[in-house]
């Protein structure tokens, strides 16, 4: 079996808003094995993407990560911290929560990189995409040369008043150095842009989109990292060019032996491109093992929900049969304290009105569920009367604003909208 390069144990990323404490994720945890696709899919407002971001330290004020270990595989990083850090070191893993931000930063980009969702919001429109990948290249070479250490361009001169004039003046100058343009050229051609050597001295807006999600993949992979964790990186793409997209990415796996992180709602991607999934409903992964465990033997009924709304083209004419209901809210006081699929459940029982655990189906395998059928059949316990949760959605909406800052007012559907 392939050893894990990352261990996600109990991760809990809350937001701190003017409404209350949002808990985005809540005790998550996984593994990421090396070389693999692990995919974590589920509807609008589930926490994947505050997931993804937390992997690569990127959880911005209001948002923190309050409990929860990142075990990150490095034999080099676990011997330069172990005698500082004694407590966040085990063999060759290192736990990412336990060292100076200084350390991750330095990781991020060379270790674990990010391909964000909407390459047109992520790009900075005033600098060509050639300077923009050039300078994810710096960074990693700077990081390089000085290990656990690293500084951005944006520290230096470079940015200033003068050397903007300059750079119209002299085109070159816009790169930190030659090398790092060579270098973002080249990438650019790794992911297939046509004309890399002209198409660097372009700026985002005249990209398609296609060509802009590829320009963004080239950026995350400058610095080589180990770990790629892809946010909806086909979302906002057509069909045919989300299928590009994803043979490059597979493609650009089978060549480096990285390891993806895919965050989609689309299972079709899921199921094309990933080893093992890991679905998330509320904030928590609810179900996760392997494509087999997950597409075929679930046990979650939101699994089966999902899965059940996807289109089938056997039935063409039939209608769809999407999850009922709305995802919960996040906001901590409108959270209620038994399984949070319960309100949307068809197999509600007196025993769900309790916090499920995570239990693995079988003692030895790795197909985890947080939900009591792992151990009831449906009805051993009293099933639940269809309004039970009517009053409680009652005196949510008497008490208070029932919306949560991250939750859709979709039906679930895998391709329902957008993630975060
Ligand atoms: S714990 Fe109960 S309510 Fe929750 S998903 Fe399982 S059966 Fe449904």
């Amino acid at each position: 079996m392939r050893e894990d390069v990352l261990r996600v144990e109990g991760l809990s990323t809350r937001f701190f808003t003017g409404e209350g404490q949002v808990n985005a994720v809540e005790n998550v945890s996984f593994d990421v094995r090396e070389g693999e696709v692990f995919g974590i899919v589920g509807e609008s407002g589930s926490g994947k993407s505050v997931t993804g971001l937390s992997l690569v330290d990127l959880v911005g004020s209001p948002g923190e990560i309050t409990d929860g270990e990142l075990w990150y595989r490095d034999a080099e990083l676990a011997d330069e911290v172990r005698e500082e850090f004694p407590d966040v070191v085990d063999g060759e893993y290192v736990d990412l929560r336990g060292v100076p931000e200084s350390v991750r930063t330095s990781l991020r980009g060379t270790s674990l990189s990010m391909i964000f969702q909407d390459p047109e919001s992520s790009f900075n429109p005033s600098l060509t995409v050639g300077e923009q990948i050039a300078e994810a290249v710096e960074v990693q070479q700077r990081a390089s040369s000085r290990p656990r250490s690293t500084r951005a361009r944006t520290d230096g001169e470079e940015y200033s008043l003068g050397s903007l004039v300059l750079s119209f003046a002299l085109p070159s100058r816009r790169y930190v150095s030659e090398e790092s343009r060579e270098r973002a050229i080249e990438l650019l051609e790794l992911v297939g842009i046509p004309d890399p050597v002209e198409r660097a001295d372009e700026y985002p807006h005249e990209y398609s989109g296609g060509m802009l999600q590829r320009a963004m993949i080239a950026q995350a992979l400058a610095g080589e990292p180990d770990v790629l964790v892809a946010d909806e990186p086909t979302t906002a793409l057509d069909v045919t060019i989300q299928a590009q997209v994803l043979d490059l990415l597979s493609e650009l796996q089978a060549e480096t032996g990285m390891t993806i992180l895919l965050i989609t709602h689309n299972l079709g991607v899921i199921a094309r491109m990933c080893d093992r999934v890991g679905v998330m409903y509320g904030g928590e992964i609810v179900e996760r093992g392997t494509l087999e465990d997950v597409f075929r033997d679930n046990v979650h009924p939101y699994t089966e929900g999902l899965l059940g709304s996807v289109p089938d083209l056997e039935s063409v004419g039939g209608s769809l049969d999407p999850v009922p209901g709305n995802v919960p809210s996040l906001l901590d006081h409108e959270m209620e304290d038994r399984c949070y699929f319960a309100d949307r459940c068809p197999k509600a029982m007196e025993a769900c009105l309790e916090r499920p655990p995570d239990t693995r189906v079988e003692a030895d395998g790795d197909h985890v569920v947080k939900c009591v059928l792992t151990d009831l059949e449906y009805g051993e316990s009293p099933p639940l009367p269809d309004d039970h949760f009517e009053t409680e959605g009652a005196d949510a909406s008497d008490g208070g604003s029932n919306e949560s800052a991250d939750a859709s007012d979709k039906s679930a559907s895998p391709d329902g909208g957008d993630s975060r």
